[in-house]
């Protein structure tokens, strides 16, 4: 097997001689700095950095990728409390290490680079607050209360209080739904919200904001769906006025709907900063169409626009059977109806949607007790056409699924191009393998097997890209004064061995991940103690 310095020659070559360069600066520098705190440059005994006489963590020997997109140099990392307050080459003697540095690592012929964030990920930390399956792939903040929903409650700081006196082992970045805030102030399906609730809602999303990093949408699904331009607009202005962020899952991902409902939000962008979630072409295919939908989004930029996107590394979506029915039969209510007075009109409306979701067999259940089979395969069991089973057996609220309705072309080149970053849109429980793969997933398959990006480039999308995204200021990037989310990997050992039919399988190779200067995770093993942070909008 190859070695590490083989396997990196070409990187190697490059930073050797830079090594060399900045350990002779490095040595400059620690000698003026010296000189400058002590002013006994003649003196050797001063002891290196001096002015953090106890030193929680000391990362050594590693080769770090700051997550700005540069190439990886060799550094020492010095952590103080939850800091990073030194990058580059250390010098302490063995008096010193003993007497003043609690735990060590070295991280001798691997990377050392920042934790990743996943903007767009799902889950109750009051039930789960240990959230493995993220740690184990790098992952040390997440974004909840996508998709429209957060939890139901009048005061989410309060809520959030509650996450972080419980405990949770990553950082939290929390977004209010949209879709929460309508059922809060009892607007709910209404179309058009009478002025008073609007204002209500106005009002809740306003104060919600002081502890939220935005808002979000979920326009495909109840009771988003019944949002209009008018509503959406004055959300934005909220929104904006408290310089938040709109993350939308569009109203519609369908490759003939994917413009227009870029567009709707891009109207929104014209009084906050909004950005796509899990930005896909459902049924699309080929690099052009990708290209056109990059070229809207870059348009609108130059527009003057603030538009940002994420994806996940998967040509499966994932998310419950409403999905394939249609807007008059998505709620159990609707759907009861639809039965008994439209059941004609639904089967066909059904037949041709799965039909161009790429047929039955690209439809997979993850709600027992249909876990694991396709449409497909219980149509043959069962031997009943697949649109019945969806209205007699299933229904809209009846079932969760994997939809196998992308096109890799398409998707790799929307991956490839910089200005989008990476989420998971996973959770610990769902029947899809990105919520335990995604972050490695990106390592394994697009950086090692497919070198379509190097990895100082996939880790800036999963790292700087996101906190920027998010106005995170002090995450993201390896940097004296920043905290100390770190991840320590061999990058040819990261495997996301997730899969479809075994999705809960925790991903490989991130030996050590610290969440605010502690080590959260490592030799695969999460701690009992939990260190993330409920995260403070700027
Ligand atoms: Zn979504």
């Amino acid at each position: 097997m190859a070695t590490f310095r083989q396997r990196f020659s070409l990187e190697f070559k490059r930073l050797a001689h830079r090594a060399s360069t900045l350990r002779r600066i490095f040595k400059l520098t620690v000698i003026g700095a010296a000189c400058l705190l002590t002013s006994s440059c003649q003196q050797n005994s001063v002891p290196f950095l001096p002015e953090f006489p106890q030193i929680d963590l000391l990362i050594v020997n590693g080769m770090v990728l700051d997550g700005l997109g540069n190439d990886a140099i060799p550094a020492d990392l010095v952590i103080v409390d939850e800091q990073i307050v030194f990058v580059g080459k250390t010098a302490f003697s063995p008096a010193e290490l003993d007497k003043r540095v609690a735990v060590r690592i070295d991280a001798e012929q691997r990377i050392v680079a920042p934790g990743f964030i996943d903007l767009h990920a799902h889950g109750n930390p009051l039930v789960t607050p240990a959230l493995e399956n993220f740690l184990a792939m790098g992952v040390t903040t997440i974004c909840l209360g996508q998709d429209g929903t957060s939890p139901e409650v009048m005061n989410l700081g309060d809520w959030l209080v509650e996450v972080e006196n419980n405990g949770i082992s990553i950082n939290l970045a929390m977004f209010v739904g949209h879709g929460t805030l309508r059922k809060l102030t009892g607007i709910n399906r209404t179309a058009e919200p009478r002025p008073a609730d609007l204002l209500r809602m106005l009002e809740l999303l306003d104060e919600t904001l002081k502890y939220t990093f935005g808002m979000s949408t979920g326009l495909e699904y109840n009771p988003g769906l019944n949002a209009q331009a008018a509503e959406l607009e004055a959300l934005a202005k909220v929104v904006g006025g408290n310089d938040r962020l709109i993350m939308s899952h569009l109203r519609s991902e369908d490759d003939d709907q994917l413009e227009t409902s870029i567009q709707e939000l891009l109207n929104q962008g014209r009084f906050a900063r909004v950005h796509v979630a899990h930005l896909k072409s459902v049924y699309g295919h080929g690099s052009e169409a990708a290209e056109k939908i990059l070229q809207i989004l870059n348009d609108a930029r130059e527009a003057g626009v603030h538009v940002t996107a994420d994806m996940y590394p998967y040509n499966a979506s994932y998310t419950g059977i409403s999905i394939v029915f249609p807007v008059w039969a998505k709620t159990t209510e609707q759907f009861e109806l639809a039965r008994l007075e439209r059941r004609a009109e639904l089967e066909t409306f059904l037949r041709d949607k799965i039909a161009r979701r790429n047929g039955p067999e690209a439809t997979l259940l993850g709600t027992p007790p249909y876990t694991g089979k396709t449409l497909g395969d219980l149509a043959g069991e069962l031997e009943m056409p697949f649109e019945q089973i969806l209205i007699d057996l299933i229904g809209p609220q009846g079932s969760s699924g994997a939809y196998f309705v992308m096109d890799d072309e398409l998707q790799t080149r929307l991956l490839e191009d910089p200005q989008i970053s990476i989420a998971s849109d996973g959770r610990i429980d769902g029947f899809h393998p990105r919520g335990h793969g995604a972050f490695a997933k990106i390592i394994d398959e697009y950086v090692n097997q497919r070198q379509l990006f190097s990895l100082a480039e996939a880790v800036r999308k999963m790292t700087s890209q996101s906190a920027s995204i998010l106005g995170l200021t002090d995450r993201g990037v390896i940097q004296a004064g920043k905290k100390a989310d770190i991840l320590i990997f061999d990058p040819a050992k990261i495997k996301a061995t997730a899969t479809y039919p075994e999705p809960h399988q925790f991903a490989e190779g991130f030996d050590v991940v610290i969440v605010n200067g502690k080590i959260a995770r490592r030799a695969d093993k999460i701690t009992d103690t939990f260190f993330g942070k409920v995260l403070k909008p700027e």
